[in-house]
């Protein structure tokens, strides 16, 4: 053979200005798909050495990669298997140009979907590059060097070369577009992007080191890759130091600790390695999400993970290599994929089965570590059934006084004195022990524990434990005055009468601005108790909080937040403001009581003739406008009525001090209000 033409098959004239023009984004990849190749030829090399098929050395086995700038060549050179003229024409003309083809076709049907578009394969180089050589000579004995050329038409050129050695050269003529990978900056990181991990040594320039301020080559050559990554190692052979090395090896710019490490080791029914690391998440979900790096055989493919693993696990970090992942498919196929749904499955439970181990040795270690690991395992109870099970033996509830229980031990330790009349169990709950301070030690005074949940997703766990538990109820501390949260059968005696008790409830209610959304109501607690309370309901809050989450709808969000004030007619204060009310007012409310008997009377009697009529019609219309005219009288006044008690309000002070007192433990009194207080305050002391 001399000199040989000919045509690639591919069936378009000439397809490679439309790959390079659609797969724009994703030049890059041509790297990690051609030093994969010259990675493979190596190691089928060492494979036929071992079997015996190759009696030369095998053990300097190197990549090497080469830029020169100066002839805008980049090259990519193996000493591994090589290929005969026959080889290159079979393998590269016929197999890697019509896999190309399969590989068009398929890409636009998977649109952007394929992950890093891989199976592209040698095609890829003509992504970056004018004219693409290979120089190659096979390993087997007597062989002779072929060089092949293309320039990108499919047309190609296969000549008889020079070779000294065994081994490929893959040489890229860089186009003008691309000009990007001619620099050193740039190969260099995404060598290290798609081939830290690769199982041969792959030399980029030499190693450097500064010398009188300068930085000067050494004879050394630079290795840019871990040719044996931890995850490849035997788990028995390695210490928790090389775990937390290979940790920082990951990610060089996180200088946390992770929490604890899982090895995955699988052969089948799939082939699984990899090692993953628990994060510290104390919040912000998003940031942690997507660390894990996917490869195929030590090949960095993504780091993102989506449609592989459950949602919630994507919160780890770490590393998983498996060929079993079919990555030339869309992500929504993916998850259909039965093997990806094995792999998926096997990891689940091997991150729940450490937990519980870690749980079972050393539940003091579990619970020191519980804060930043409650994200993680509260995300994943919420989001996988099949992890809840697993999960719900280890994991913990922690009440304001910092102690960690699990499900089944609260349940007991709440059971006798926390359940309602109907026999709910009631979960009392603070999500912030300095705002709720006064709500907390009103419930503790009762005996009552209280349980800490104030994370990112503990909204959403409640629905899910009150789904889990049944017969139970999750009820916030400040939701409700202290006899309501847990409503038991006795009820406190009222020391006020009902009419009474209407009145103080004006009084206060004439104090609030309008614009606020605060409903005072009464009721007769403790004497013990606080004079008045402010709460806020369950339900509402949770919608607002649900949808301020983005959870629920926006129609929850849009409501003013609205709470409800307590006023406790028992208390001794309200007594005293009660019958000071009642007196104040008297002479004010009997003119309006004189009217309104004389209305009510004369009402009676117009009621009385006009029953005696059958129809609407037969009735007299100057009575009936009469009657309309009462009824407006009597609402006017008994608006008239209240408007005494609501100004009444006003001028009290120990009125607005009370309720003052209550936003201010409630920390909702702010602004001209607090300073309002604050004199008020001074100015009763003075007296
Ligand atoms: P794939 O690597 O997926 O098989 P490629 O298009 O990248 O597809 O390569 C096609 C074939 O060309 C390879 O299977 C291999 O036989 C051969 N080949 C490519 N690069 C080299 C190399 N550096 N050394 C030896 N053979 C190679």
């Amino acid at each position: 053979m001399t000199q040989k033409t000919g045509n690639i098959g591919v069936t378009t004239e000439n397809i490679f200005p439309i790959i390079k023009k659609f797969l724009y984004s994703d030049h890059e990849i041509f790297l990690r798909e051609l030093v994969s190749n010259a990675v493979d030829a190596s190691q089928k090399l060492k494979t036929l050495a071992i079997s015996g098929e190759f009696n030369g050395e095998a053990d300097n086995l190197k990549v090497q990669v080469i830029l020169d700038k100066e002839n805008k060549t980049l090259t990519i050179r193996d000493n591994g298997i090589g290929m005969t003229a026959e080889e290159v024409e079979k393998y590269i003309n016929q197999i890697a140009f019509s896999s190309a083809g399969d590989f068009l076709d398929k890409y636009k049907n998977a649109e952007n979907a394929i992950i890093g578009h891989f199976g592209l394969g040698f095609y890829s180089s003509f992504m970056v590059s004018e004219k693409v050589e290979i120089l190659t000579k096979s390993f087997k004995e007597n062989s002779k060097a072929v060089k092949w050329e293309c320039n990108g038409d499919p047309e190609y050129s296969l000549t008889e070369a020079e070779k000294e050695d065994r081994g490929t050269d893959v040489i890229l003529h860089i186009d003008e577009e691309s000009a990007e990978f001619l620099e050193k900056h740039r190969i260099q990181e995404l060598l290290s992007r798609y081939c830290k991990f690769l199982p041969v040594e792959i030399a980029f320039g030499k190693k450097t080191t500064w010398k009188d301020g300068k930085e000067e080559e050494t004879g050394e050559d630079n290795i840019i890759n871990n040719p044996k990554p931890l995850w490849k190692q035997k788990p028995a052979d390695l210490t928790e130091d090389e775990y937390k090395n290979f940790y920082r090896e990951l990610y060089p710019s996180n200088f946390e600790e992770p929490l604890f490490n899982i090895h995955l080791n699988v052969d089948y029914p799939f082939n699984l390695t990899g090692v993953l690391y628990f994060p510290k998440i104390k919040s912000n979900l998003d940031i942690n999400r997507n660390k894990i790096q996917l490869y195929c055989n030590q090949v960095f493919v993504t780091d993102s993970v989506e449609g592989i693993v459950p949602e919630f696990l994507t919160l780890l970090h770490g590393v998983i290599d498996s060929p079993d992942i079919p990555l030339n498919v869309s992500r929504s196929y993916l998850q259909s994929d039965s093997n990806v749904k094995k792999i998926s499955g096997h990891i689940t439970k091997k991150v729940a089965d450490r937990l519980a181990e870690i749980f079972k040795d050393n539940r003091d270690e579990f619970q020191k570590k519980w804060d930043d690991l409650k994200m993680f395992i509260v995300y994943g109870m919420i989001s996988d059934e099949k992890f809840y099970e697993r999960a719900e033996k280890f994991a913990l509830l922690k009440n304001t006084d910092n102690e960690y229980f699990t499900f089944e031990e609260y349940k007991t330790k709440i059971e006798a004195n926390q359940k309602d009349k109907n026999n709910h169990l009631i979960y009392l709950y603070a999500t912030n022990t300095e705002d709720q301070y006064s709500y907390i030690k009103a419930a503790k005074n009762k005996e009552y524990d209280v349980l800490l949940l104030d994370g990112q997703l503990d909204m959403h766990f409640i629905n899910t434990l009150e789904s889990k538990f049944g017969e139970c109820r999750f009820v916030r501390v400040d939701s409700d005055i202290i006899e309501n949260l847990i409503k038991k059968e006795e009820k406190i005696e009222s020391v006020l009468s009902e009419k009474e008790q209407e009145n103080v409830k004006w009084v206060f209610q004439g104090i609030i601005p309008e614009e606020k959304s605060y409903w005072v109501t009464s009721d007769s607690m403790s004497e013990n108790d606080m004079p008045v309370i402010i709460t806020r309901d369950e339900f509402m809050r949770r919608m607002k909080d649900m949808s301020a989450m983005g959870g629920g709808t926006g129609f929850y969000r849009d409501l003013p937040d609205d709470y409800k004030v307590v006023v406790n007619t028992n208390h001794p204060l309200i007594v005293d403001l009660s019958s000071k009310i009642e007196k104040k007012t008297m002479s004010k409310r009997l003119e309006i009581d004189s009217q309104l008997e004389e209305i009510k009377k004369e009402k009676t009697e117009l009621d009385n003739k006009l029953k005696d009529f059958k129809t609407e019609d037969e009735k007299p219309l100057e009575d009936k406008n009469r009657l309309e005219e009462l009824e407006n009288k009597l609402s006017t006044l008994e608006e008239d009525k209240i408007g005494i008690y609501k100004g009444f309000g006003k001028n009290q002070k120990i009125v607005s001090q009370l309720f003052d007192l209550a936003l201010l433990s409630n920390n909702l009194l702010k602004g001209e209000s607090l300073s309002n207080f604050v004199s008020r305050s001074v100015e009763l002391l003075k007296k």
